[in-house]
């Protein structure tokens, strides 16, 4: 019988993945996988970690191997519909929970939107952090809508205070014209389609949906949806509300400058835990200085 650290050595992953696997397959922490590599593998265990091996060996992502990822401490479900999560996009919901904490305390409920929710993992984490806010998310594509509903689902107390996530299919915000009461949002949040038309790192993500990479119009900078949500934001927001933006690691200039020319006030980028600036953070003034140009 083939014994696990024999199976480790010769199953052609990274020790890492290779643990992953093995914890989800067989039930066996990582700690119990060191603590015994003698474990004999029954056949069908065997046959079960080669399959799902040779599935990661060509170059499919752990996370759809599995079906899930780990996310802000909870385990979402993904599949081929939605973007893995990633803990780059932690720093959202962390700055988003921040901006949320500073707001001077009111008498409705305090509400978000997550623009693009994919899995649900932002719009979840925040309605499980802070049970009494409201929680709005939208997605253009129904499939990646029923991951999230899932999630949430199974993931958030059915009594949360903050009421269930109000999922709604829309292209951005256009089908968020008529939605009332929560249309003006106390913080606006998205990590959106921002990788550039033709970038090399494509070809290593090929698993995961265009959609949520590239968009719907994929553009040779990859700033077109960054650039529509600020646009159209300011209309969704009550004066002093934030929008929190993920972006690339070389777009927090961009980003910066065309939230400024949009009107938008207190534009400051945060660091990634590598040292990168990954969210752009503004605010909609108090004083309205121009209509904000929808398109
Ligand atoms: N952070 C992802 C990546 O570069 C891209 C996600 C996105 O476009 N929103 O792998």
């Amino acid at each position: 019988m083939t014994a696990l650290a024999d199976w480790m050595q010769q199953c052609g992953l990274d020790r890492r993945d290779a643990q992953v696997l093995v914890a989800a397959a067989l039930g066996l922490s990582r700690a119990q996988q060191m603590a015994h590599p003698e474990h004999p593998l029954e056949t069908t265990d065997l046959a079960r970690l080669n399959v799902l091996a040779s599935r990661v060996r060509a170059g499919e992502p752990v996370a759809y191997v599995l079906g899930e990822k780990e996310f802000f401490g909870l385990t979402f479900q993904v599949g081929p519909d939605v973007l893995i999560p990633r803990p780059d996009t932690e720093l959202l919901v962390e700055c988003a929970l921040h901006r949320l904490d500073a707001l001077p305390t009111a008498d409705s409920p305090r509400s978000v939107l997550d623009l693009g929710t994919g899995s649900g993992a932002i719009a979840v984490a925040i309605a499980h952090a802070r049970a009494a806010v409201q929680v709005w998310a939208v997605d253009v594509s129904d499939a990646a809508l029923a991951v999230a509903q899932a999630n949430a689902r199974r993931l958030l107390d059915p009594q949360r205070a903050g009421g269930a996530i109000h999922f709604v299919q829309s292209d951005w915000f256009a089908a968020l014209q008529n939605c009332e009461p929560a249309s003006r949002f106390d913080c606006i949040v998205a990590n959106p389609p921002y990788v550039a038309q033709g970038d090399p790192h494509l070809a290593a993500l090929r698993y995961e949906p265009a959609l949520a990479l590239t968009g719907q119009h994929p553009s040779p900078t990859g700033l077109d949806d960054l650039r529509r949500i600020a646009a159209q934001a300011g209309a969704f927001l009550r004066a002093g509300g934030w929008l929190l933006l993920e972006h690339g690691w070389d777009q927090a200039a961009a980003v910066g400058a065309l939230l400024t020319a949009q009107g938008w006030e207190a534009v400051s980028s945060v660091n990634d835990l590598a040292g990168i600036a990954r969210v752009t953070a503004a605010r909609w003034p108090q004083k309205v200085p121009h209509a904000p140009k929808i398109g």
